[in-house]
């Protein structure tokens, strides 16, 4: 007997068997032919799910932070200017990257739970007369907060500026899950990691560069060794790494990708829609507020949800997981105490999620929140049942 329950945090997500047994392979010679094999058609894979013919894609053994790094180490030079908005806690985390790595960063600070305000980056790019900025950078889904940022209309102001710099996108939390058009967007490099969309266990950064972006390695001055995507390509045309491949790992990312195309990129998104928003029927059922301050900066992927004021969100989680084994995303940085996360991506299904809206009821019960047991479990019901989802007419 297992006691496991599905988690509910926004990464790592849960893991289909299927992929989990991919990843669990016998040791092969990562220099035999055996090793391109596996390596190709994943590289291959993340290009289609990034939606991008043009992107040249690498894989590191690392995380989405470490897919930050290699986004900026192989693009930017010491001192060079880059262009932020910070509207949650991963944003912040890479302006703080951005820091260290001594480059000169413009930040647009953002309410926690808006969108990236693109008037805001527009103005920034209007003054920039003499193209100081060199890169812009944007999260596309603050997991966070739940919130989503408009890329395709931060590429619009980029072009309605006619500004060069390059758009580096974080899309961890959306790529593999949440409509992420690399090409149509005119995004630079695209970084995500393997435990959320991709539905696998922690350890790979999956990073994307645009022919724009590949153009300007060679100029970049910021030092890298590891993450030097230089060497990386020089691997992959050996149909090898620099050093040695997580083999397992880029197995399970072939099956992820191969598993994300056959259910249909259009089917993914649509069920992360359908999933989170029985989700928000159950929030706002239960009279609460999602931190994400309108509906068009929604995510599909994460909801971060106020619980009343007097009440510490952060002891609602852990409540959840000693007396029910269920895990939700706590509150982070100025949301801390403040919101809990119920994160909806990857390996969900409408049914799973229902477990997860009646597990967070007990638990505000519990806490004397003052919120009727089946209240937002009905709601999404409704939601679910008027709204039969495409993966379960393939299953059938
Ligand atoms: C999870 C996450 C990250 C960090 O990824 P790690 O794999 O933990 O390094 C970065 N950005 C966003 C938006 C995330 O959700």
């Amino acid at each position: 007997m297992s006691f496991q329950n599905p988690v509910f945090i926004p990464g790592p997500t849960n893991m289909p068997e299927a992929l989990r047994k991919a990843v669990d392979m016998s040791t092969l010679d990562h220099r035999s032919s055996l090793f391109g094999d596996i390596l190709h058609p994943a590289l291959e894979g993340v290009k289609q799910v990034l939606q991008s013919p043009s992107a040249e894609v690498f894989v590191f053994p690392s995380t989405g932070t470490g897919g930050w790094e290699v986004a900026l180490s192989n693009t930017l030079s010491p001192g060079d200017k880059v262009l932020v908005g910070r509207n949650g806690m991963f944003s912040h985390r890479w302006i703080d990257m951005c820091n260290r790595h001594g480059l000169d960063v413009e930040v647009i600070e953002t309410a926690w739970g808006d969108a990236l305000p693109v008037d805001r980056y527009r103005a920034a790019l209007a003054a920039d007369t003499g193209h100081k900025i060199k890169a812009v950078l944007a999260t596309h889904n603050e997991t966070a907060t739940g919130v989503r940022s408009d890329i395709a209309a931060l590429r619009g102001a980029m072009d309605g500026e006619n500004h060069p710099a390059l758009l580096l996108v974080d899309g961890v939390s959306s790529i593999g899950s949440m409509d992420f058009r690399m090409s149509d967007w005119g995004v630079d490099i695209a970084v995500t990691g393997s435990q959320k969309g991709f539905m696998l266990p922690l350890g790979l950064a999956i990073v994307g560069f645009s022919p724009k972006a590949i153009a300007v390695v060679e100029q970049a001055k910021l030092p890298r060794t590891f993450f030097d995507i230089r060497d990386m390509r020089a691997g992959y045309a050996a149909n090898g790494y620099p050093y040695t491949p997580p083999v397992g790992l880029l197995n399970g990312l072939k099956a992820s990708t191969d598993m994300l195309l056959s259910e249909g990129l259009s089917n993914v998104f649509a069920r992360h829609n359908r999933i989170a928003s029985g989700v928000r029927a159950a929030v706002s059922a239960w009279g609460l507020d999602l931190c994400a301050s309108s509906p068009d900066a929604y995510s599909d992927t994460v909801s971060a949800i106020y619980v009343p004021e007097g009440f510490d969100s952060t002891a609602l989680v852990t409540h959840a997981a000693d007396k029910y084994g269920v895990a939700f995303g706590i509150g982070m940085g100025d949301v801390a105490g403040k919101v809990f996360r119920i994160g909806h991506l990857g390996c969900m299904t409408d049914v799973m999620a229902l477990s997860g809206i009646a597990t967070a009821e007990m638990c505000m019960a519990d806490m004397g929140i003052n919120v009727p047991l089946g209240s937002g479990v009905a709601a999404a019901q409704d939601y679910y049942r008027n709204s039969v989802g495409s993966e379960i007419k393939v299953a059938a």
